[in-house]
């Protein structure tokens, strides 16, 4: 039995150091645990690395998802096209809008969502597309905002896994009409839980920003500002504020993001080399046109639950993204969804793996992951008990 076996290795950690301990433990000594100068710090920051006009900050990635679906005015009747091959909040939240979220397969290669597939789609009830750069590797945005265009729809981006990723030399955040991002510890930056939508349309940051305070048209400071009591409530909205603790984290995390880019992409390439030459593991394919943010590195394997368990035995956290959304019970219960429907990304969920992937990983913990998806399917080396 090895000494990994104690020490199991994530498929992603966040990365906490004392300046941001320093800058939540400033908050918590401040006026404003929530609603205060921290959330527009921080929405201007992000706006600003992604190149938005406007970033509205949200309680989570699933928040921010529905918080879009709501401005676009999705509702009952209403079809919204989502690949399967993805969390399952990106379909979610149609159906919390009282839409119907409708799959589109994906790209075998790529596994992002096949814009001849979204195409095929199309029907007189569709309103609006959410893509999602899988992985961090961006879509085919072109392709996909010549049919949205053609079709009048919105193009959202669920841009969850790829924060600082760039497509075209532009940063994703600015390149779709509303992108929604998501703080959770495994994604590129944290604030515990959080998330953010971006958008270059006012309107919809409007309606975003009242969404996530109840539907009312002014927060407090607002009004303490204009010394009136007045407020209106105008749409039924929630409670999906991001503290100023939150908040602060996020602003310190977001400083160290681009030297995690860098070393992010450094170990996806160590990986691409010495994953070459092993039989039965694939990595997945790249666009040139995109600069992929990798939050995480999927390859396919044909043996997949056998790889996944020997790489379980050997103490690394690996992972599979996803089981396709459209196969969960919920999903063919309530929409009849079922097995055929969307091929490749059915056969990619019965094949992809995740490897471990976080920042601070280092080279000996990346040859522990090699070294162990290097141990043959015949069993030689596989050491039985694990
Ligand atoms: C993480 C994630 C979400 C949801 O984000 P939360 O912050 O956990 O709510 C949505 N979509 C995708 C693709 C994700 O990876």
């Amino acid at each position: 039995m090895s000494s990994a076996t104690h020490n199991p290795l994530p498929y992603a950690r966040q990365c906490i150091d004392d300046n941001d301990i320093a800058a939540v433990v400033e908050v918590l000594r401040s006026d404003f645990l929530t609603t205060g100068p921290k959330v527009e710090e921080f929405e201007q920051a992000v706006a600003h690395f992604v190149g938005a006009q406007h970033a509205v900050a949200v309680s989570s990635g699933t928040a921010a998802l529905h918080a879009a679906m709501f401005a676009l005015g999705i509702g009952p009747g209403d079809e919204v096209i989502v690949p399967p091959m993805t969390f399952v909040a990106t379909a979610n939240c149609v159906v919390y809008q009282g839409g119907t979220p409708v799959f589109a397969d994906v790209d075998a290669d790529t596994l992002l969502i096949d814009p001849n597939c979204v195409e095929a789609a199309i029907s007189p009830r569709t309103r609006a597309v959410i893509a999602v750069d899988y992985a961090g590797q961006p879509c085919d945005y072109d392709a996909l905002r010549a049919i949205t265009g053609r079709h009048g729809l919105a193009l959202v981006a669920d841009s969850c896994h790829s924060l600082g990723a760039k497509y075209q030399g532009r940063s994703i955040g600015s390149v779709a009409d509303v992108t929604c991002f998501s703080f959770h510890p495994v994604k590129h930056i944290t604030t515990g839980e959080g998330g953010m939508a971006t958008t270059g349309d006012f309107e919809l940051a409007e309606r975003m920003r009242r969404f996530r305070s109840h539907g009312i048209s002014a927060d407090h400071r607002l009004r303490a500002k204009t010394r009136t009591w007045h407020y209106e409530m105008r749409d039924l909205g929630f409670n999906y504020r991001l503290t100023d603790i939150q908040c602060a984290l996020g602003i310190s995390q977001l400083q160290k993001l681009p030297g995690w880019l860098l070393r992010r992409r450094e170990i996806a390439e160590a990986y691409d080399q010495r994953l070459a030459g092993i039989p039965d593991i694939e990595p997945l394919g790249r666009r040139e046109d995109a600069d992929h943010a990798y939050h995480l590195y999927v390859t396919q394997a044909k043996a997949r639950d056998e790889v996944f368990l020997r790489l379980r035995e050997a103490g690394v956290g690996v992972s599979v993204h996803y089981p396709p959304v459209h196969l969960h019970p919920f999903y063919t219960q309530t929409f009849g969804t079922c097995g055929g429907m969307c091929p490749t990304a059915e056969a990619a969920g019965r094949h992809v793996i995740t490897l471990p992937l976080f920042p601070h990983m280092t080279t000996d913990e990346l040859m522990r992951v090699v070294d162990a998806s290097a141990v043959r399917l015949d069993g030689c080396g596989s050491g039985g008990t694990g």
